[in-house]
């Protein structure tokens, strides 16, 4: 005989959403992209980076589907792309990494987080970020039930403030991520404040997650410094990077992670689970890309993004928004104190349509109530896109 079920027994739904869900909201940046499109202005909020793909990149992209390079890989990647990741961190840094059991490809920097604290993470963990900070770091760590703990950066330069560093560790902390070059600030890590950075860590024994997607994004001939190569710290650093930037294909959602073998097979066991692997025929692209493209190519990127700086730094200033100057990445965040609006938002919103250039609120980078003063400009863009929304920025 059939039982019948019983009927739920509270009053309120069972279809509703996770406990999650209601804390989560359409990013700020997707909101102004949207916005933009709509009216057909210079989108400057999104970090799109719409310059051209480097040839061997996208030749061996299209000849590996043609070759039928379209089934699963590995989980964590193609040998030949695992390889050329062991080689470049390497040639650019001196770190070595196994490529059979330390690099992970990933589906974008971003997944290479996601698996990173799936594997590493526990419920009630606190993680500390600088502020401002990377909305996606913060949304990945609350979509864990980790917690964020912001450490303010000292303005106006964004400078590391070491008290409020050492003031942020509870017996909770477990890691710290560090963005370098940072988004949205333009930040460059100095050695000193690196230094100071992996004394904590060291002390404190904390995993340290390195966001380093800008890393050929450094001006005035500076180098970008690999946190690993610090003392005790490749045992703690997981290195986040990718091809989104470097390579202009944000879409293609490909990135990497090495990090020490011990922690590596749970971050692919994590990786697998969501992606199973990054796009194949598009890892054949990006080893080539690392495998042919000169040193040279690399300076030129940063030396095309100096110029595009330098040409937004001067509209900004004309159009009486004072920014500050990045020292990486390609963002500017710029004063909107000019700009009639109580938020940030408000004032961004007044500047698409009285401009049609979108950009990003700056409280969508600091805790409530912080950044309400400040817009976020993204320079990587095409030059004819960049010099028509400085144009446009001027006629403010
Ligand atoms: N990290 C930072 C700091 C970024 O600014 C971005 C792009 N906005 C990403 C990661 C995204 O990287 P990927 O496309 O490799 O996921």
């Amino acid at each position: 005989m059939s039982k019948t079920l019983a009927p739920h027994p509270h009053t309120a739904s069972r279809l509703a959403l996770s406990e999650l869900a209601p804390g989560a909201m359409q990013s700020e940046i997707r909101a102004m992209t949207t916005e933009c499109d709509r009216i057909g202005g210079i989108n400057l909020a999104q970090g799109v980076c719409d310059t051209p793909v480097p040839a061997p990149v996208e030749a061996e992209a299209l000849a590996a589907i043609h070759a039928g390079h379209n089934i699963y890989t590995r989980l964590d990647g193609i040998a030949r792309l695992r390889n050329a990741i062991a080689a470049k961190q390497q040639r650019d840094y001196g770190l070595r990494y196994d490529p059979e059991t330390e690099v992970l490809v990933a589906s974008g920097a971003t997944a290479g987080l996601h698996a990173a604290a799936m594997a590493l993470l526990n419920p009630g963990d606190e993680v500390l970020l600088f502020e401002p900070f990377y909305g996606y770091h913060v949304a990945t760590l609350k979509s864990m039930r980790v917690k964020p703990v912001l450490v303010p950066l000292a303005e106006p330069d964004w400078a590391l403030d070491t008290d409020a560093l050492h003031a942020a560790i509870t017996p909770r902390t477990r890691a710290l991520i560090l963005n370098t070059p940072a988004n949205p600030s333009g930040k460059v890590f100095s050695r000193a404040e690196l230094e100071a950075v992996a004394e904590v860590a060291r002390t404190h024994d904390l995993f340290v997650f390195t966001d380093e997607i800008y890393e050929y994004f450094v001006y005035d001939g500076e180098k970008h410094i690999a946190p690993a190569t610090l003392e005790g710290m490749r045992e703690r650093t997981i290195v986040m990077s990718g091809f989104s930037k470097t390579f202009s294909v944000t879409g293609w959602r490909l990135g990497y992670v090495t990090a020490d073998a011990r922690w590596m097979a749970a971050l692919g066991y994590f990786h697998d689970l969501t992606y199973v692997c990054a796009p194949a025929p598009l890892q054949h692209g990006a080893a080539a890309g690392l495998e042919q493209l000169p040193p040279s190519f690399y300076t030129q990127i940063a030396a095309d993004h100096q110029s595009k700086r330098e040409r937004i730094l001067a509209a900004l200033r004309d159009a009486g928004m004072e920014p500050s100057i990045p020292a990486g990445a390609y963002y500017v965040l710029a004063s909107a104190s000019r700009l009639p609006g109580k938020t940030a938002a408000e004032k961004a919103r007044h500047l698409l349509a009285a401009t049609g250039v979108a950009s990003v609120a700056g409280s969508a980078f600091f805790r409530h109530g912080r950044g309400e003063n400040l817009l976020r400009f993204c320079f990587a863009k095409k030059d004819h896109d960049l010099d028509e929304a400085c144009v446009r920025l001027r006629r403010l």
